[in-house]
């Protein structure tokens, strides 16, 4: 069992938007940004192999459709997931689940890709099952105005059709050690994943703790719809991570993949970062 962290294209996010009401004075302190307050934002992908499933969670950007959305944010296509998934020693056939915390563009994007020869697009992992919850699917054919541009319905249309769409209404087990959970304040139906290691456990936080920075509760990200309900998830996960010493992997810390967490007087706090690799060597 083995958990290989995997990059994908990186961007940039204006750093009031990254972390809402925190004014820059104090969250510049925990996170650096460029002379246009632009945060460089990482966008981590996992694949999860137990011996017998290749699960993949969340596909980045992707490079098949550069918009005016993905411009806004920088985007930098050195990253390349396909490219890492081969470094790591896996082909795109090998995958046998992708799951797709969200669908917003820079979580989705790897899911499809253009066929030259037939002009149409296809599955980028043509094997797997895709899991998306039921409220994120709906969410996603009729968005609301403010999160309109984030969903592009060609990174996951074809799925409609496909009998490899796998919708998900309730927290749900797809392997013995990965389990699914539901969440509604970053989007409605945002989906992470628990997974068991044989000594660790490890959450993916998603965008409902995109950085280190953003573990204190009030540090909500302004792209979060319902930011009281996500202070209210943040606060019910982070108590349960703390209590059972789960791992926390950051998708969008440039500067932080992982880290613990401990308890101050203020609440639970980040302990010490690094590399969900290091972990590794205690596992069998
Ligand atoms: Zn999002």
């Amino acid at each position: 069992m083995k958990i290989i962290v995997l990059n994908t294209p990186e961007f940039k996010i204006d750093g009031g938007a990254y972390f809402g009401v925190i004014p820059k004075s104090i969250w510049s302190s925990k996170y650096p940004c460029d002379e246009n307050n632009m945060c460089k934002a990482s966008c981590r992908s996992l694949l999860i192999d137990d011996g017998e499933r290749r699960m993949l969670v969340d596909t980045g950007i992707g490079d098949k459709d550069v918009n005016d959305t993905i411009n806004s944010y920088q985007a930098d296509f050195t990253q390349n997931l396909e490219i890492n998934i081969k470094s790591a020693g896996y082909s795109v056939e090998d995958i046998t689940d992708v799951v797709l915390t969200h669908l917003h563009f820079d979580h989705c994007g790897g899911t499809t890709k253009l066929n030259k020869n037939t002009g149409e697009y296809e599955l980028s992992f043509p094997n797997a099952n895709h899991y998306i919850s039921e409220k994120q699917w709906e969410n996603a054919f009729n968005p609301n105005y403010r999160e309109k541009s984030s969903f592009i319905k060609k990174n996951f249309e074809i799925l409609k059709s496909s009998e490899k769409l796998k919708l998900v209404g309730k927290t749900i087990k797809i392997s013995n050690n990965t389990e699914l959970r539901l969440f509604d304040g970053h989007t409605p139906g945002l989906m992470l994943p628990v997974i068991k290691l044989d000594k660790n456990t490890v959450f993916f936080a998603g965008d409902l703790i995109p950085a280190m920075a953003s573990v204190p509760l009030a540090w909500v990200s302004a792209y979060d719809l319902f930011p009281l309900t996500s202070i209210e998830e943040k606060k019910s996960i982070l108590s349960e991570a703390f209590k059972k010493k789960w791992i926390i992997v950051f998708q969008h810390d440039y500067y932080n993949e992982c880290c613990d967490l401990k308890k101050t007087e203020k609440g639970v706090r980040a302990n010490k970062s690094f590399k969900l690799e290091d972990i590794f060597s205690n596992e069998k």
